[in-house]
C-alpha cells in the first residue's frame, strides 16, 4: 500500500493529474500524519490551512512574513507580531497556486544549528527523537522528513537549510545570493541570508526553486538575470564534469585538516564521490587554503549584521513591549531583556563589540578582508573544476543537549557550509548514506554563482543511481 505522506510533490501532482487523488485527500492525509507524529517531532509552531488555495500545501519557516499571520522567528520578542504584508516568496507561491499550510520551528532568529534555541520548544529528529534535527531550519527539515510536509521553505545564513536537510535525510538548497528575494525574510545577516527549498528529492527542489527565484525590485540585492529552465537540468548525464574535492576538508596532515570529521561521514562521502566517478565525472583535488578562517570570519560578520538588524526590536514597533517601565530607556531595556533568548543576547553583544570604536578595524574590517580571500579560494578552485563536493556537516545529528553548553562546538557544525554563504555561491545538500546508528549523512555540492543548474544536474544524476533519498524514518 502506498503511504501518502511519503510521496514527493511531483508524484502527488502526477496523481492529481490522473484523477487518482484529490486535493482534499492530500490535505486530510497531511492533517492525519501531523496528528499522528507531530506530538513527538514538534516540527510546527502553527499549523492549519492558512490559505484557501487548492494547490499543494507547503510549510514555511517562521521567519518569512505571511500577511496577517503571526510570524515570530520562534522568539518571544515577536510574539503577537503580524506582518502587514507577504514576503515576496509567499506572494510568488500564492501566484503559483501553492497553499500556505503551516509555519515551522527554528532557532530563535535563525541563530543556531540544532533548533534548541527556539523560545518555544526544541524540534526532534524524526530518525531518532533523542537527536536534534539540525538548525536553524530544523522544523522545516523535520516536517519534510517525517511526512508532515510535502515540501518547505527554509533560510540559510551559514548552513541553516543544508545542515538540517543533511541531519534529516532530505534535500536542501541554498541559492546564489541575489537569486531569491529576501523581501519579507526577517533579517539575520543581510549579506548572507537566502531563502531556499527543503524537499524530499531533487526534482521537487527544482520545481520549488523555480517558483520562488527571480528578480524583485523590493530587494536591492536581488539580481536581474533571466531564469533558465531548471527542469532541463534533470536527467542529463554527468560525463566529463570535473568535480573538485578540497584537500583541506579531507587531508589527514595536521594543521591542514578542518577539525572533527566523523569517520562514517567521511566514508559515506568518499563512496558518493566514487559513485559520481562511476557515472563519468572526473575527480580532482583542489585547494581552499583559507577554509580554516571561515568560522571565525562568519561569527564576526554575521554577529555584526545581526546586532544591527536586531536593534529595531525595542518594544516600539514590533511584538513584545514591557509595560512596567518608568521611561523610554527602561522600556527598551526591559523589552530586550525579556524578549531575547540567551543566544540572541550573546550574538548582539558579540556583534556590538566587533563594530565598536577601537575594535571595528581590528575585527570587522579584517574579517571582511579575509572574506574576500575565502571568495578568491573558490574562484581559483573553479578554474579547475565545475563543482565542488564536500560533506554537508562533519557529523550526523547529535544528541539533544550535547552541545548547548559549548557554543564553539555548536558553531563548528557549520564548518563546511559557512564559506558558501561568505562567497555568495549556491550549494545543495542531498542524502548520501546512513550511519551505523541509522542517522542520515548529507553530501554537499557547490557550484559557481548562478549555476544552480549544475547542482540539479549532479544531484539528480546521483539520486537516480542511489536510493538514499528513498530511506524513511520509522516513527
Ligand atoms: N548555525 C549557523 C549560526 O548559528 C548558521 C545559521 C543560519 O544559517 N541561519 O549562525
Amino acid at each position: 500500500m502506498i503511504k501518502l505522506y511519503e510521496l514527493t510533490a511531483h508524484e502527488l501532482l502526477e496523481k492529481l493529474r490522473r484523477n487518482e487523488l484529490t486535493q482534499e485527500e492530500i490535505v486530510s492525509g497531511l492533517n492525519k500524519r501531523i496528528e499522528e507524529v507531530d506530538s513527538k517531532v514538534k516540527a510546527y509552531v502553527r499549523v492549519g490551512e492558512l490559505s484557501s488555495s487548492d494547490g499543494l500545501p507547503i510549510a514555511i519557516k517562521d521567519n518569512i512574513c505571511i500577511q496577517g499571520q503571526p510570524t515570530t522567528c520562534a522568539s518571544k520578542i515577536l510574539e503577537n507580531f503580524r506582518p502587514p504584508y507577504d514576503a515576496t516568496v509567499i506572494q510568488k507561491l500564492r501566484e503559483a497556486g501553492f497553499a500556505i499550510y503551516g509555519q515551522t520551528n527554528m532557532d530563535e532568529f535563525a541563530f543556531g544549528s540544532s533548533c534548541e534555541n527556539s523560545a518555544l520548544f526544541p524540534t526532534r529528529n524524526p530518525w531518532n527523537l533523542e537527536c536534534v534535527p539540525g538548525g536553524s531550519s530544523g522544523g522545516s527539515a523535520a516536517a519534510v522528513a517525517a511526512g508532515e510536509a510535502i515540501w518547505a521553505l527554509g533560510s540559510d545564513t551559514g548552513g541553516s537549510i543544508r545542515q538540517p536537510a543533511a541531519f534529516c535525510g532530505v534535500v536542501g538548497l541554498k541559492p546564489t545570493y541575489g537569486r531569491v528575494s529576501r523581501y519579507g525574510l526577517i533579517a539575520f545577516a543581510s549579506s548572507l541570508d537566502q531563502i531556499g527549498p527543503i524537499t524530499k528529492d531533487v526534482e521537487d527542489a527544482t520545481m520549488l526553486f523555480a517558483a520562488i527565484a527571480g528578480y524583485d525590485p523590493h530587494d536591492s540585492t536581488s539580481v536581474n538575470r533571466p531564469l533558465p529552465d531548471y527542469s532541463a537540468s534533470l536527467g542529463k548525464d554527468i560525463k566529463g564534469i570535473r568535480i573538485g574535492v578540497p584537500k583541506e576538508y579531507f587531508s589527514l596532515s595536521k594543521g591542514a585538516q578542518l577539525e572533527g570529521i566523523d569517520d562514517e561521514v567521511k566514508r559515506s562521502v568518499e563512496e558518493a564521490i566514487a559513485q559520481l566517478r562511476n557515472l563519468g565525472a572526473k575527480v580532482k583535488e583542489v585547494s581552499l587554503p583559507y577554509s580554516q578562517y571561515a568560522v571565525p570570519v562568519y561569527y564576526i560578520v554575521a554577529t555584526a549584521e545581526a546586532s544591527s538588524n536586531l536593534a529595531r526590536f525595542d518594544g516600539v514597533q514590533y511584538g513584545l513591549r514591557a509595560k512596567d517601565a518608568q521611561n523610554l530607556i527602561e522600556m527598551y531595556k526591559k523589552t530586550r531583556e525579556r524578549g531575547f533568548g540567551y543566544e540572541a543576547k550573546r550574538r548582539i553583544i558579540l556583534g556590538t563589540y566587533v563594530l565598536s570604536h577601537g575594535y571595528y578595524e581590528a575585527y570587522y574590517v579584517r574579517a571582511q578582508k579575509v572574506r574576500s580571500l575565502i571568495a578568491n579560494d573558490f574562484a581559483n578552485a573553479f578554474k579547475e573544476c565545475d563543482c565542488i563536493v564536500t560533506p554537508t556537516s562533519p557529523t550526523p545529528a547529535f544528541r539533544i543537549g550535547e552541545k548547548t553548553q559549548d557554543p564553539l562546538a555548536m558553531y563548528l557544525s557549520d564548518i563546511y557550509t559557512i564559506s558558501v554563504n561568505l562567497t555568495g555561491i549556491p550549494a545543495i545538500s542531498i542524502p548520501c548514506g546512513l550511519s551505523k546508528a541509522g542517522l542520515p549523512v548529507g553530501l554537499q555540492i557547490i557550484a559557481k554563482a548562478f549555476n544552480e543548474e549544475m547542482l540539479f544536474r549532479m544531484a539528480h544524476a546521483y539520486e537516480q543511481n542511489t536510493s538514499w533519498h528513498k530511506q524513511k524514518p520509522h516513527l
